[in-house]
This record gives C-alpha cells, sequence and structure tokens, in this order.
C-alpha cells in the first residue's frame, strides 16, 4: 500500500493529472459557457472564466465526482486506485482502514467512483453475444457465510422481495461483459434491453429461457437447455454455443457482492453492477493504465441526496 500513497501524495501534481485528463493540453476552459480565456485565482487551484457575461469560478473538479469534496485529490486517487486493483471489490470498512478515514465517507467515496465505472453511450454489440440472467439485490445474512454463490441463491430463492433481476451481455469476439439491472425478470424489460444493446442478426446464444423467445426473429438464437444438461454444444453457424462467459462473471460478481459487501440493496445493485464489470472488461490491462482509464470517466457527479434520498447535507462538509 505506501507506494499507492507516495505515487498521490502530493495535492498539486494530483490536480495537474486531472486537468491533464480533462482538458486538451492540460488547458482551462469555462465548463459553463466554453470560454478558453480564463484568470488563474487562488494560487492556481481554480480559475475565473474572463467572459465578462459569465466570469464564473471553475476549477478541473467543476461537473466531476470530486465536485464540492473537502477530501483532497490524493485521497480521491488513492481511494480510486484501491477500488478498481481489487479484483473482487472493497467494503467500505476496509477502505476506511485503508485510507484512514471514517467508515461513512468511505462509502461516499465507494458510491461516487462507482458512479464513474458506469458505461455511457455504449455502441451496439454485434458477432455473437451471450445473454444470460440472473436475480441478486436481497440481503445477505451472516448464517449464509462460507457458502458458494449457488447454494446462498438457492437459500434466497423463495424470497421476492426487493430482489432484482440482472441481465449480463458477453461479448464473445472482445471477451467483454456489459449488464444491466431490473426491478424483475420480466420479458418487455429483458427484450428490451437485448433490443438496445445488441444490432439486429447477430447470433444470440441463451439458455432455454422464453424470454428470449420474442426476440427470435430478430437475433439467429441458439440455445443450450440447462434442465436437460446441455452446456456446450455445437452451433449450426459459428462458434460453439454457451453462455459460460456470462456465469463465470455472475460467479465472480456473487462471491464479491455475498462475501465482501455482506448486503446489498436493490438500489445499489446497478452500481455494484457497474464496478464488477468495468473490472472484468479492464481485467487485461495494468492497475496504472485502469487508473488513467477511470480518471477519463469522472465526468458527472453523484450528490449525496441522489444515494440516500434525503436532502441533506454531504458526509465530507
Ligand atoms: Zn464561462
Amino acid at each position: 500500500m505506501p507506494n499507492i500513497f507516495s505515487q498521490f501524495q502530493k495535492e498539486d501534481e494530483c490536480r495537474k493529472m486531472l486537468e491533464a485528463s480533462r482538458w486538451e493540453n492540460g488547458k482551462p476552459h469555462c465548463p459553463f459557457c466554453g470560454n478558453e480565456k480564463y484568470y488563474v485565482i487562488e494560487g492556481g487551484k481554480r480559475y475565473k472564466c474572463a467572459n465578462n457575461k459569465c466570469y464564473k469560478k471553475y476549477s478541473a473538479t467543476t461537473g466531476t465526482i470530486f465536485e464540492n469534496s473537502k477530501l483532497p485529490l490524493s485521497l480521491w486517487f488513492t481511494a480510486m486506485h484501491i477500488i478498481t486493483a481489487h479484483k473482487k471489490g472493497i467494503s467500505s470498512c476496509q477502505l476506511a482502514r485503508d485510507l484512514g478515514v471514517e467508515q461513512k465517507t468511505a462509502w461516499f467515496m465507494n458510491h461516487r467512483i462507482r458512479e464513474a465505472l458506469k458505461e455511457k453511450n455504449s455502441p451496439l454489440l454485434d458477432g455473437t453475444i451471450e445473454a444470460d440472467e440472473t436475480y441478486m439485490g436481497r440481503k445477505y445474512r451472516a448464517d449464509y457465510k462460507g457458502l458458494q454463490p449457488e447454494e446462498i441463491d438457492h437459500k434466497l430463492s423463495s424470497k421476492i422481495k426487493n430482489k432484482g433481476a440482472v441481465l449480463g451481455l458477453a461479448d464473445r469476439k472482445n471477451g467483454t461483459i456489459r449488464v444491466k439491472v431490473f426491478e424483475s425478470n420480466k420479458t418487455e424489460f429483458v427484450v428490451d434491453a437485448v433490443r438496445k444493446n445488441v444490432s439486429q442478426g447477430s447470433v444470440l446464444h441463451t439458455d432455454g429461457s422464453e424470454l428470449y423467445n420474442s426476440v427470435e426473429d430478430e437475433y439467429f438464437r441458439e440455445k443450450v437447455i440447462h434442465s436437460k444438461k446441455e452446456w456446450v454444444k455445437e452451433s449450426m453457424i459459428v462458434d460453439k454455443v454457451h453462455v459460460n462467459n456470462v456465469e463465470n462473471f455472475w460467479g465472480v460478481m456473487k462471491r464479491g457482492v455475498y462475501g465482501i459487501y455482506h448486503q446489498i440493496s436493490f438500489k445499489h445493485l446497478e452500481r455494484y453492477a457497474d464496478e464488477f464489470s468495468y473490472r472484468y472488461n479492464s481485467r487485461k490491462i495494468s492497475d496504472k493504465e485502469r487508473f488513467n482509464l477511470t480518471l477519463e470517466r469522472v465526468n458527472g457527479r453523484l450528490t449525496y441526496n441522489t444515494l440516500t434520498g434525503k436532502n441533506e447535507i454531504s458526509p465530507e462538509k
């Protein structure tokens, strides 16, 4: 851990890193009116727009997940590095210990950073796509500790409340996954998500679920029937038919969520799904490259109120 801390020790250097990542050649421009002329204020920490109709003050953190935070960027960067490098995710208790902050603060940072990991403006997938769904998002109980994800699923399966359906779409060609979260596994949700994410005419590999029957005219669907102990079979046209990549991903995500987070409410399920898919999709690059990639995605902030549904101040106040 010490090398991570020394890497992001100097606040000035962190700010320069963020400026270089956000602005072309690191040259500031006003996020409110787009003007490229500015005055340097507060010893270079902030800028003031030189457009006399605007004159707004801003910094590299304006409009990012770091906006209005009293915490130093060095701490944020360290947290980003820790969160994205951990294969199975990290609890806010552990993050609090690693960073030397209160658990509540770590929880908030954890959620804001996950917001940056969210997939935005994703192009349609094509080629061979595996589609498979699962259920998550209910309270994990202490007596489930040590059980395999499948066993926990089984114990939870009788309860419907606060359960979310999760759809995984694995791109066979790129080895990546895209995850979508719904309140329930209603056909319309699943079908809509498939249409919005997979281009028509693609090959769709699924299990025997009836959820995909209504898109059979739009995709070349091939299925493996798990109830008939069918897991991999020869395709009629291309590749082997299976949904093993999505199922492997569910294993990693559930072990992470059940084992590390202990509890997960439906409200936060989507963000966890984004975190796990982000890490999975960047598994072949180094921690350093992943950090830089994450830094490019910090635009768009999540307020404490959005997270908690309260109209109260954020914890770092
Ligand atoms: Zn301006």
